[in-house]
């Protein structure tokens, strides 16, 4: 997911798309009527990893609000992609899994 907005905020690893990727999305996507489950590639997601909905206006809006951090993204993809599993597991239903590492 890449921000829509400038700033001082920190930006979108260019290439990630770890989001688009390894969270579950509920809402709708075009091309995906229920939404996606967790580890599945969004189909708007390019092979260079950007988002083929960016700027358009039936962009989920959970892609829109969902901004990155240096606690969801870490300082390379290889962390966002541990961060974002470890979130899913804790987030889904169930028995809590553990501390993140
Ligand atoms: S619509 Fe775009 S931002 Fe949202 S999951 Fe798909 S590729 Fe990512």
């Amino acid at each position: 997911m890449e921000s829509e907005t400038q700033g001082a905020a920190m930006q979108c690893r260019a290439g990630c798309g770890a989001c688009c990727i390894e969270i579950s999305i509920s809402s709708p996507i075009p091309g995906m009527p229920s939404g996606k489950p967790a580890g599945v590639r969004c189909v708007h997601l390019s092979v260079s990893r950007l988002c083929g909905l960016f700027g358009a206006p039936d962009r989920p809006g959970v892609c829109k609000a969902l901004r990155p951090s240096i606690e969801m993204c870490g300082f390379e993809r290889a962390e966002a992609i541990r961060y974002l599993r470890w979130l899913e597991a804790e987030t889904s239903p169930g028995p809590s899994v553990s501390a993140y590492p």
